[in-house]
């Protein structure tokens, strides 16, 4: 614990006196019954005096012996409550009191509301084991009832209006308690006390069952029982969750799952599983230790492991991927509705392609009502939407891929305080917002692809909700360089100052914050694309950078970007244009008419644009790294056109790791010096990966030995940049490193160079995770 004044012995003098400690303790120790559990141990330890909470935290007056105090201060976060979340515990003053001026008891006293701030405000929280028992006894109250919740679990960001955080202003406030849950709301020493959502059958919200038409048909238990002998039945029904409406439908049978792609018009987007438990999930899946641990905690992601052969599972699932997205329940309403149904659900979020997740209740009967045979709501509002997270083992710690329902807005905490309130804008695609205040970043839910109109109204609300949260005017606004991004125009609606930040930089800003650091180290940002300083569109780069700023050190070998927005839903262009590269017009007409039957007019452009340089000063380069991997699973066969973001290179991977236990070859990849530059370029490694397909290699063991190449032509870059600049860290980030085994070849060949190995956990290493590398970077700079 930092922070305790040594205490002067010579003071104890004064035999009769009781020494009087102001203590403060920051961190995330609001709304989580932080002052209650103060307030048992003082009186178990028998101190004096009071707890309370203002604008940054908690904060106590205590008498007692140095002892007790010593003991008290030391408790608070060995055994504080388990979603708090302690900072430091400072003592910022101490005096000696005689008797008389010592208090009789120990109190909490009343918050500070106009001084609340966004600590108050904590994520979402899957129901914990005490309401868990609560739910299935029948002895007690809340049996079978699919709201309870108590101050370590229930809603919290998703129903919360604005500050202080108290009842009135969440979504429960039309719900008036009754005695039995005011009782338990105002004792000090019950679960339930100051929790917000508090709520029993005879009080609070209750289910509903509705047709597709939206005509409600039963209440309660028996709306409950209604949904479940619909997905025993093979049918799709909508379900009212946390964050918003789910679609569901049994996953162990092929036509209900084929059903709801049909009707979700989604092809092969792999769909994310809840199954009742811990064991239905180690059946489904292989689950390793830390995969266990993240299906258990608090946040309750969704996590993807690798299937085991049980066959349990509908094909449709997870189509062409042996990875497969699994959680738990975590609400008393999905406890129950798992119970019932004792099998796996589909559950996914309901929206329509490229919308946000439906959390109004017309907009459910307006949008999924056509989708489905039935909806299972309830009467409590849902204020902010929020997606299920996502989580990813990727070998060393589990790495959020989407960080939404169980962890926003929870904050990043800085080594250092901002200078400036910040508000981030994310760039374009997976886009969140961030506010940085402190030494604080707070990030928002996932909101989507920004280059869907429907998905800009979601964002302007998370943008005003989570700047009102803070409870601090932003001074400086920060946004992608891409100008033509939706984020960047709004960026000058607000009348502050505009700092722009570079895609990559925001990246690796993202991943040192993360680790607590500052820089400088050398990032390697691998992704898809980003606006670079020169105007090309970055995406393989080297970058040495903190939060101050960076410079460019090493790329993949630039390209001309021929293709321009179809370049990420048709692979097969890059495999094309990567074709033309390494052996002209000829190699194209003997491939070509393999991976499209628009190969013809891709060539005739490449022809013109490449060969003859008639793009001139106006073409563009880019030196994307997840083309590269595109192009390498289109020319493989593997996938020549995507339906969803990252397909093809998922696929790549996935074929990659069916061939793990086969001996893959090194290609060659050449990493030189261009003018101070490293330039790590590919077309011998393409070449080869040509020469093994038409050899008739196994598709797979060519992508294995793709990775391994590509990994370590990326190390080997990042390394020489490190050694040059004397330093000994480096930053993965990027999309492509959501890429497992690509992930696992890079950190072990970096390490073997004796350098430290930076990589992403809580904060997505894609775009998700884009604004706290932002707000970083913008509250740093003067
Ligand atoms: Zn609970
Ligand atoms: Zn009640
Ligand atoms: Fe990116």
């Amino acid at each position: 614990m930092k922070g305790i004044i040594e205490h002067d012995l010579s003071v104890l003098a004064g035999k009769q006196k009781l020494l009087h400690w102001q203590v403060r303790v920051d961190g995330l120790v609001q709304g989580v019954g932080f002052r209650p559990f103060v307030y048992r141990l003082a009186h178990e330890l028998g101190v004096r005096g009071w707890v309370g909470s203002d604008a940054a935290g908690v904060v106590m007056d205590i008498y007692g012996s140095e002892a007790v105090l010593r003991e008290l201060c030391g408790r608070l976060s060995r055994e504080g409550p388990p979603l708090a979340q302690i900072a430091s515990v400072t003592v910022a003053a101490e005096d000696w009191v005689s008797g008389d001026d010592v208090p009789k008891a120990f109190r909490i006293a009343e918050s500070q509301s106009q001084g609340q701030s966004f600590m108050a405000v904590g994520a979402d929280v899957a129901t914990c084991s005490e309401c868990l028992m609560e739910l299935f006894d029948p002895a007690n109250r809340r049996y079978r009832y699919p709201f309870t919740n108590c101050t370590n679990c229930g809603p919290r960001y998703t129903i919360l209006l604005g500050l202080p955080y108290d009842r009135a202003s969440t979504t429960m406030a039309r719900f008036v308690m009754c005695e039995e849950c005011r009782a338990e709301y105002e004792d000090p020493s019950n679960r339930r006390f100051h929790a917000q959502p508090n709520a029993c059958p005879r009080c609070g919200p209750r289910l509903e069952w509705k047709n597709p038409q939206g005509e409600v048909e039963s209440f309660g238990e028996e709306a409950l029982m209604r949904a479940v002998r619909e997905l025993r039945a093979g049918r799709v029904v909508a379900i009212k969750g946390l964050g918003g409406y789910h679609l569901a439908v049994d996953a162990t049978l092929e036509t209900a799952v084929m059903r709801l792609r049909e009707r979700k018009m989604r092809d092969a987007k792999p769909f994310a599983v809840m199954v009742k438990d811990l064991a239905t999930a180690e059946k489904i899946c292989k689950v390793d230790e830390q995969a266990r641990g993240a299906l258990l905690s608090k946040g309750r992601p969704i996590v993807i492991m690798p299937k085991s052969d049980d066959v349990t599972l509908a094909r449709s699932v997870a189509p062409g991927l042996d990875e497969v997205g699994i959680f738990l329940p975590y609400t008393p309403l999905h406890h129950l509705l798992m119970h019932e149904v004792d099998g796996p659900i589909v559950l996914t979020s309901g929206n329509l392609t490229d919308e946000p997740i439906v959390y109004k209740d017309d907009d459910a009967v307006e949008r999924l009502g056509p989708l489905v045979d039935g909806i299972l709501s309830n009467d409590r509002e849902i204020y902010t939407r929020c997606d299920d997270s996502v989580m990813r083992a990727t070998g060393g710690a589990g790495q959020l891929l989407r960080r939404s329902r169980g962890y926003a807005p929870e904050a990043v905490f800085l080594k250092r305080a901002l200078a400036r309130n910040v508000l981030a804008l994310g760039g374009e695609l997976k886009v969140t917002v961030s506010v940085g205040k402190d030494n604080r970043i707070y990030s928002s839910q996932h909101i989507g692809d920004l280059d869907h109109l429907a998905i800009e109204e979601s964002y302007l609300m998370a943008i005003n909700h989570m700047v009102e949260l803070c409870g601090a005017r932003p001074q400086v606004v920060v946004r992608d360089m891409h100008p033509q991004y939706r984020s960047s125009l709004i960026a000058e609606r607000f009348g502050l100052e505009v700092v722009e930040v570079q895609h990559h930089h925001a990246h690796v800003a993202s991943c040192l914050v993360e680790h607590g650091l500052e820089g400088p180290v050398v990032g390697l940002a691998m992704d898809g694309m980003g606006y670079g300083i020169d105007g090309g569109i970055w995406g393989g780069e080297v970058l040495v950078a903190d939060l101050n700023g960076f410079k460019r050190k090493g790329h993949l070998m630039e390209v001309p970007f021929v293709s321009g927005d179809k370049a990420s839903r048709e692979p097969w262009r890059m495999a094309l244009l990567w074709l033309y590269l390494l052996g002209g017009s000829d190699l194209v007409q003997e491939v070509g008419w393999q991976l499209d039957g628009r190969w013809q007019r891709m060539l005739s452009v490449l022809e013109q644009v490449v060969g003859q340089g008639h793009g001139g000063g106006l073409m563009r380069v880019t030196s994307s790294c997840g083309r590269l991997f595109d192009a390498v699973s289109a020319l493989l066969g593997i996938c020549a056109n995507s339906t969803y973001e990252g397909q093809a290179a998922m696929l790549l991977e996935a074929a990659a790791t069916r061939e793990a236990s086969r001996e893959c070859k090194a290609y060659e990849i050449d990493v030189r010096d261009e003018t101070g530059e490293v330039v790590i370029d590919p077309r011998p490694l393409l070449a080869q990966v040509l020469q093994d397909w038409r050899r008739g290699v196994v598709v797979g063991v060519i992508a294995a030995s793709f990775h391994e190449s590509l990994g370590q032509g990326l190390a080997k870059a990042a390394a020489t940049v490190a050694e040059r600049e004397g330093i000994d860290k480096v930053a993965l980030t990027g999309g492509v490193f959501q890429n497992r085994r690509l992930s696992m070849i890079v950190r072990h060949a970096l390490r073997r160079e004796g350098l430290d190995v930076l990589e992403h956990r809580m904060v997505p290493a894609n775009d998700g995770g884009l604004s706290v590398g932002q707000a970083a970077i913008g509250g740093t700079l003067r």
